[in-house]
């Protein structure tokens, strides 16, 4: 079947198990579907847009509205949606980071966050990962004191991730931050895998800003997402714009600069706003998502040789693991080398995995009902038990 042309209709979410690490939180709401549908025309948030002509005041649908419940949502004072994490992140750095500036990372850090720091000239300082893949308070002191020491200059900006994209784990970042702020070090939350899934309390944390991804990890259409700020920092982020052009004069009202104005004018914006109801709600049933997470975690210890490189127990629903020394012994016999394993799971009615991997891979079990988590559990000990491998 078509959409138009040669676009084929996409069913992954209809016809299969989808465990992807990146798709688990974005699929849709059956009410963004709708809202996506009635406001898929361009600028279509724009047909009640009036004075000031700033897309947060907008009434008709209650845009303003949504603005107030993010910052709520998020227990910070001022929230802006903007077109996915990564330009949050490019928001923040466009204030505050000058050229040669030191900017703190992680190890663990997004290839994003690189990007929006080099975008202005910064350069990227890495707080090391722990033996256990974890950012410590401690690495962070000492990180901090050795770029003051080497550079001379304080670092004006910390992106912190609050469960990293690489293993997915919990990092300490109340603490973090506490050492940061030590330093007058303002932090950024990078809340791409939590913000959405499970509660996150911006303030509680401690963070001066908090990022979150719409098509990540909000039931959004990409690209959305959310920054929301505390109030001290708002009037800087969200500064309007003091420009007056020389020939003709024109000045440009309460347009913020890091926003180009207006950022989701239409459907990712109403999806965001229609799935939220839900998103409020879900995040509120995370220990059920722990606990389907980690039985499937449980299954794959299971397997001989298998090895969970993630925080175990399980703390997120997104899981590396280590099968060198076991699926991918099979790979180096089967006549489908590594495709074996993707093409054993697509078979079960399972995707998302990287076709091909077999030594290390991730998923992701968000959203999966308590039968679909069983049933994945059980798919990887019958490939398992299928190959040759023995199962404890
Ligand atoms: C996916 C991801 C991002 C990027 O999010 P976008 O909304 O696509 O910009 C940033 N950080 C982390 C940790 C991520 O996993």
């Amino acid at each position: 079947m078509k959409c138009a042309g040669n676009i084929e209709v996409r069913d992954v979410e209809e016809s299969s198990i989808n465990i992807d690490p990146i798709q688990a939180g974005g699929r849709l709401t059956p009410e963004a579907m709708k809202a996506i549908i009635a406001y898929g025309d361009g600028y279509s948030v724009c047909d009640n847009c009036r004075k000031p002509f700033r897309l947060d005041y907008i009434r008709t649908p209650p845009i303003d509205v949504f603005h107030r419940d993010l910052a709520r949502f998020l227990n910070l004072d001022v929230a802006r949606v903007v077109p996915g994490a990564r330009r949050g992140f490019q928001a923040v750095a466009g204030t505050y980071v000058g050229k040669g500036d030191p900017v703190l990372v992680t190890a663990l850090s997004h290839y994003t966050e690189i990007l929006a720091i080099e975008g202005c000239g910064g350069i990227p300082r890495e707080i090391p990962r722990s033996r256990d893949n974890l950012i410590t308070p401690d690495a962070t002191a000492e990180k901090i004191e050795e770029v003051i020491r080497e550079t001379g200059k304080t670092p004006p900006l910390l992106f912190l991730d609050h469960v990293d994209y690489a293993y997915g784990n919990l990092h300490p970042v109340a603490e973090i931050t506490k050492v940061a702020h030590g330093y007058d070090i303002p932090v950024l939350l990078n809340g791409a895998y939590t913000v959405g899934i499970m509660p996150v309390d911006g303030r509680e944390i401690g963070a001066d800003f908090v990022v979150g991804s719409g098509h990540k990890s909000m039931a959004a259409p990409a690209p959305s997402g959310v920054l929301a700020v505390r109030q001290e920092r708002a009037g800087e982020v969200f500064r309007t714009t003091s420009a007056r052009t020389d020939v003709t004069g024109r000045t440009f009202g309460i347009k913020e600069v890091e926003m180009m104005g207006c950022t989701l004018m239409g459907v990712t914006l109403l999806g965001m706003m229609a799935s939220f109801p839900a998103v409020r709600e879900r995040v509120n049933h995370w220990d059920r998502e722990l606990s389907n997470a980690q039985r499937v975690v449980d299954a794959l210890r299971r397997i001989e040789g298998t090895v969970i490189q993630s925080q175990y127990p399980r703390a997120h629903t997104l899981t590396r693991v280590d099968t060198t020394r076991s699926f991918d012994l099979v790979a180096e016999k089967h006549k489908k080398k590594g495709f074996f394993f993707s093409s054993s799971l697509k078979a079960k009615g399972i995707v998302g995995i990287i076709p091909g991997a077999t030594k290390v891979w991730k998923f992701n079990t968000y959203g999966l009902t308590d039968a679909q988590a069983g049933y994945v559990a059980e798919a990887f000990l019958e490939i398992a038990r299928e190959n040759g491998l023995s199962v404890s």
